[in-house]
């Protein structure tokens, strides 16, 4: 069987970066040292060639005035040296190599060291060679230069005919072979230095990029060493260090750390909140405790004991259950934008129906409604949320007021939103308090706001529907006078249907 568990080889990105960045690097300079070894080999050959016809050229241009094929004497007449002249006597006598020294100062400077002369009679037999080496022969009706292999090395051999310049006759051949010896020494210099510029190269790269690397990738090894120790000891503040580097490292650095900001504010919240929920619980239970326990002592036998001991364990049961359902609403309101995204609720018929409500329920109140809207205003929400909203508002409006038992409510709009404001004139917020009563739980007179049934958490119900919905909600408060609550919601334009489009049509056709 595969053993699976076997863990991996690991491969730095750094030797992996540098190992790509050289066989790049490679591939390119050895195309274009290809390419300049390519062009450069050419120029060299074309300019052995150049050599090759040109003598190839001089000799036949001599031993074209025979009208007849040349015989051996012919062609030492015309090019062996000239005893007699001063310049080649000394030239004559190269006793070492015992070579035939030839008489034409042209044909001197032409024969260079790599090259040798070659003539052949009509009938391939060879008259004259300029050196003790021989070359394959073949006849040729046209000159012809090829690059042959003779004894595994490259020669290149040039043949031509030889032609009367009387009668135009095949009088013999000119053969001249070079060696190449040059070309093949600067070849194999260009070689060296090629490979030696090569290797340079890709030792530079691998360096460079591994040193990039290094650098490139040291941000990243911060963040894993943040992450390490984070999984290490999850509640502990560690942070990713300020990358200065300025670039889209810093960016995952910083990104990752407002990251793990956040988680711990969810943390942190979470735990708050639990923290919250159970010591709001712990209260109806030890009253419903202690009722439970002087039942059971002494009041099971005193029915006046009996009947208030239930009557306070059922309130407190009421209050749990509020609690209870007030909690969902909180958690339920953070799924809004998957669950509730498409709904459209009519803005003015909610606001209608909910003042009529508490008209009904709350006779002692005076409710004074304004509505600046001239048509029906629709938004994005759906319809129960807001009703949920504008109860919590109006609710509190009415459990905070005083004396002066009056709410004004009105809905108003300006260019892209719907404004509703809840008014009272009850013991209305101070300041320091106005941004804390958004807060789960927070009451500002804690004992008061149990007595009345509150449980701290309808304004931060109503501020997490807003906000799921786009909206926003605000306060005005003066401590003794009395509270504004306003809440806004982007105004929701009906999409204009194509039956309408198809109208207009036939009415401009009209
Ligand atoms: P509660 O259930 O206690 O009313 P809320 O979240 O609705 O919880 O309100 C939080 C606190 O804000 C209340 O306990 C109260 O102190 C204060 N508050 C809310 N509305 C008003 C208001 N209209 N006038 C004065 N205080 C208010």
């Amino acid at each position: 069987m595969i053993d699976d568990t076997k863990p991996k080889k690991r491969r730095s990105l750094k030797l992996k970066w540098a190992f790509f960045t050289s066989i790049g690097v490679l591939a390119i300079v050895l195309g274009f040292s290809l390419l300049i070894f390519n062009r450069f080999t050419n120029v060299l050959l074309q300019q052995e060639q150049y050599y090759i016809t040109n003598t190839m050229d001089t000799v036949s241009n001599r031993l074209s005035n025979y009208d007849s094929p040349i015989t051996e004497k012919n062609v030492n007449e015309d090019l062996q040296p000239d005893l007699r002249s001063e310049k080649n006597r000394d030239g004559l006598v190269d006793k070492k190599t015992n070579q035939t020294i030839y008489s034409d100062s042209l044909i001197v400077n032409l024969s260079r060291d790599s090259m040798v002369v070659n003539v052949f009679s009509t009938n391939n037999k060879k008259l004259f060679q300029s050196k003790a080496a021989s070359f394959r022969f073949k006849p040729t009706d046209k000159t012809k230069i090829k690059l042959i292999k003779q004894d595994g090395k490259q020669v290149l051999r040039g043949t031509k005919p030889v032609l009367s310049k009387k009668n135009g006759s095949l009088v013999g051949y000119v053969q001249v072979v070079d060696t190449l010896d040059n070309y093949h020494r600067t070849v194999s210099k260009l070689l060296t230095i090629i490979l030696i510029l090569i290797m340079l190269a890709v030792l530079i790269t691998v360096v460079l990029a591994y040193l990039l690397a290094f650098e490139l990738l040291k941000p990243i090894n911060q963040i894993s060493k943040t992450i390490t120790k984070i999984k290490e000891e999850p509640d502990s503040d560690v942070r990713v260090p300020e990358i200065k580097t300025n670039d889209e490292l810093a960016d995952l650095g910083q990104l990752f750390n407002s990251m793990l900001d956040q988680t711990q504010r969810y943390m942190n919240q979470q735990s708050q909140f639990v923290e919250d929920v159970s010591h709001e619980l712990r209260t109806p239970v030890a009253v419903i405790q202690g009722h439970m326990d002087m039942l059971l002592r002494w009041g099971k036998d005193d029915p006046e004991v009996l009947n208030e001991s239930l009557k306070a364990s059922l309130q407190e049961t009421k209050r749990m259950q509020s609690l209870v359902a007030e909690m969902l609403d909180l958690s339920r309101a953070e799924q809004i934008e998957i669950n509730y995204a498409d709904e459209v609720t009519n803005v003015n018929e909610v606001f209608d129906q909910v003042n009529n409500d508490f008209k009904m329920i709350h006779p002692e109140f005076t409710f004074i409604v304004d509505d600046d809207t001239r048509e029906p205003i629709s938004a994005k929400i759906y319809r129960n949320h807001l009703e949920q909203v504008l109860v919590i508002l109006i609710d509190n409006a009415i459990k905070y007021s005083k004396d002066r038992k009056e709410i004004h409510t009105s809905i108003s709009t300006t260019m892209n939103t719907v404004n509703i404001a809840v008014q009272d004139f009850g013991e209305g917020i101070a300041p320091d308090d106005v941004s804390k009563v958004f807060n789960r739980f927070y009451r500002v007179d804690k004992a008061r706001s149990r007595d009345k049934g509150g449980n701290g958490l309808g304004l931060s119900i109503a501020k997490r529907l807003m906000e799921a919905y786009h909206g926003d909600i605000s306060i005005e408060s003066s401590l003794g006078y009395g509270s504004i609550f306003q809440i806004k919601l982007p105004i929701y334009h009906q999409p204009v249907e194509k039956v309408a489009d198809e109208d207009d049509e036939l009415d401009s056709n009209e």
